[in-house]
């Protein structure tokens, strides 16, 4: 008897690391190894639905011959292949949705809607002040353009290069506000700085 199957030697050997990742290099059927030099215990290429034309990965399973054959009148061992396609397909699936929640995490920066910038601009601002201002009773200032520069230029790191400017400005006048506690005021012939409030100055 000669073993014929509709998938030609090279796309079965195409597919066959594949199911040998998913299942070992076992039978399907007894999970016992495959033996070359004995006929009936070569690998062959199953199709758990018994659909020869059905070549999804899906439906492949690794069976030396004699287990093939056997199964052809086995309703058992149909039931379990069966089993395992349906199995395999669910594992398929999963894997395609973990690999579509990756690209939706990559999405995320192209995503980011406006209040999600201001949110970046914000945290962005009070790190670089409170950072700047560790030291609750040193008021020495800072340069409000260097500040604005720099926020800025991490703002485009996070963002993919979205968030003005200009937003950042709001934020840091927002955080220099009559009740926030640092200050921004123009010193000599017009170098806005930013300080800690001196606590005079606090409203
Ligand atoms: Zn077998």
């Amino acid at each position: 008897m000669v073993y014929r199957n509709t998938l030609s030697a090279t796309q079965k050997d195409k597919k066959i690391p594949f199911i040998i990742d998913r299942d070992g290099n076992v039978c399907f059927y007894d999970k016992m190894p495959f033996v070359n030099e004995i006929p009936g215990l070569r690998r062959t290429i199953d199709h758990a639905n018994n659909n020869e034309q059905d070549n999804r990965i899906e439906n492949l399973l690794l069976a030396h011959w004699e287990c093939n054959e056997k199964k052809k009148t086995n309703v058992d061992m149909q039931f379990i292949a069966k089993d395992a396609l349906i199995a395999n397909i669910r594992n398929a699936s999963e894997s395609l949705s973990e690999g579509e929640k990756h690209t939706e995490t990559h999405k995320d920066i192209d995503e980011l809607k406006e209040g999600d910038i201001n949110l970046i601009v914000n945290k962005l601002v009070l790190a670089e002040l409170e950072s700047q201002f560790s030291n609750k009773n040193d008021c020495t200032g800072i340069s409000y353009n260097r500040s604005l520069k720099k926020i800025h230029y991490l703002l485009i790191t996070q963002t993919g290069g979205r968030g003005s400017e200009q937003a950042v400005r709001r934020s840091l006048d927002a955080y220099c506000s009559d009740y926030a506690p640092w200050k921004s005021e123009k010193l000599g012939k017009g170098n806005r700085i930013i300080r800690r409030r001196k606590p005079d100055e606090l409203g």
